[in-house]
């Protein structure tokens, strides 16, 4: 049996079901920004494995770094045990993070990284004596990861995790930023959320947000003055302000952390993704003093929670290099090249009816179509023409690694716009034009 029905057989796949028919493709290797098919077809990587791969595939000082560390040791528990990988990554996150973050708390997942931050911010009230703040305010649109309490925070109409709405922790959720970024806001905007803090400031522990961009709920960019208020709304009414930069962190949107285009620091940062580089999975929590020392200083006095692989140390190396290797490789000036690049080879996609809006930040380009594709028949029209491009709901997006160079850039561009170019809409879908 080839590796697909292989698959088949006994293979879940993310957001899929076991007898789904949409089609698969078999990956051999990857080296640099291109995927290698079992089929022998070569395509050019536009997602970088989920914004993750920001170096590429297979790149010679990261695999330098896993074997390096793997001739040491490949794990040892981080109860009563620490070690120099894990050292080293917590201090460089402390130095190019806000200022005011000062401890880090790894984890082993963006979503466990997440539940964690929410734990760490109802802990800390509890530890002041505030035990009622155990809610939190967040967005339509937004997106925090598939566990239960980051399930509570996502956006709750998108269908997402709609089975369970039920049998989630009921959050308090205002209107998505709508300023775009780039554009200014004005006092109205922020009435939803501060009638919400005015009312229910007692019960909330604190206010999460992707800063800058809300990702897989609908990649919106919005305004820095958006969350340079909701950095005043916090400390006004008294909540932690909590900001996942999972998705934006390590250079994506033009900053090394999104909330650096706001000049904000938040009480609670969570990172993940591109942090090892795509390499392995590993997450962490950022928090400030005022956080770590009240909770120190509570009942019981310890943060209540300790994943088994916390800082695997083969993770906490290659995201050590991985660091190192966007500054060696000049992350700003790529991401700068890329974002004009997608600027000039994407825009041109607004001139077609059933593309609603083209928008481009950092290497982020976003092409979002008037209604949801069909991704059955679509996803092989970009495979046809060489690229790896995985659009969900209405969106089309790329999000290429930092080392694309500008021909392989400027073809993925111009093979999503031919895709866009053959779509029609029918009946409510997007599906591809076959004539
Ligand atoms: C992907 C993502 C998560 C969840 O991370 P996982 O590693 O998939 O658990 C949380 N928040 C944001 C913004 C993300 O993009």
């Amino acid at each position: 049996m080839n590796l697909i029905s292989r698959d088949k057989a006994h293979v879940w796949h993310p957001y899929s079901s076991m007898n789904n028919s949409l089609e698969l493709y078999g990956v051999e290797k990857a080296e640099g920004v291109r995927l290698h098919l079992s089929n022998k077809k070569i395509l050019i990587d536009g997602m970088s494995s989920w914004w993750c791969a920001v170096h590429g595939y297979n790149h010679p000082k990261l695999n330098k770094a896993v074997e390096k560390q793997l001739g040491k040791m490949a794990h040892v528990m981080f109860g009563g045990l620490t070690h120099e990988p894990g050292v080293r990554l917590a201090e460089k996150l402390v130095e190019l993070s806000p200022d005011k973050l000062q401890s880090v708390f790894f984890a082993d997942s963006g979503s466990v990284s997440i539940e964690a931050a929410m734990k760490m911010s109802i802990q800390y009230w509890i530890s002041k004596g505030q035990p009622k703040k155990k809610r939190f305010l967040s967005f339509y649109s937004g997106y925090h990861g598939d566990t239960f309490h980051a399930m509570s925070v996502c956006d709750p109409s998108n269908g997402m995790h709609k089975s369970f709405f039920k049998s989630l922790p009921k959050q308090f959720f205002v209107a998505a930023p709508n300023v775009q970024f780039g554009k200014k806001c004005i006092p109205s905007d922020f009435s939803e959320i501060e009638n919400a803090l005015k009312k229910y400031s007692s019960e909330i522990a604190g206010i999460i947000i992707e800063p800058i961009v809300q990702g897989a709920g609908g990649m919106n960019f919005y305004s820095i003055d958006y969350l340079k208020t909701l950095r005043h709304l916090c400390n006004q009414y008294d909540v932690n302000f909590i900001t996942d930069e999972i998705a934006t962190g390590f250079g994506r949107t033009g900053k090394f952390f999104a909330c650096e285009h706001a000049e904000v620091c938040p009480d609670i940062m969570t990172v993940g993704k591109a942090l090892t580089g795509g390499y392995m999975t590993l997450a962490a929590v950022l928090t400030t003093n005022d956080i770590s020392e009240v909770i120190a200083n509570g009942d019981p006095g310890i943060f209540m929670h300790g994943p088994t692989f916390m800082a695997n140390p083969l993770a906490c190396s290659v995201a050590s290099a991985s660091i190192d290797l966007l500054f060696e490789t000049n992350w700003y000036a790529n991401v700068s090249r890329i974002e004009n690049g997608l600027k000039k080879g994407l825009l041109q996609a607004d001139a077609y009816p059933w593309v609603r809006n083209t928008r481009v930040l950092g290497a982020i380009g976003v092409i979002e179509l008037s209604n949801p594709i069909n991704l059955a028949e679509v996803q092989p029209m970009f495979v046809e023409r060489g690229v790896w491009v995985r659009p969900f709901g209405r969106l089309i997006y790329l999000m290429p690694p930092f080392v694309i160079n500008d021909v392989d850039l400027a073809f993925l561009c111009s093979s999503t716009i031919d895709v866009v170019a053959n779509l029609k809409l029918s009946g409510n879908q997007i599906i591809p034009n076959k004539i």
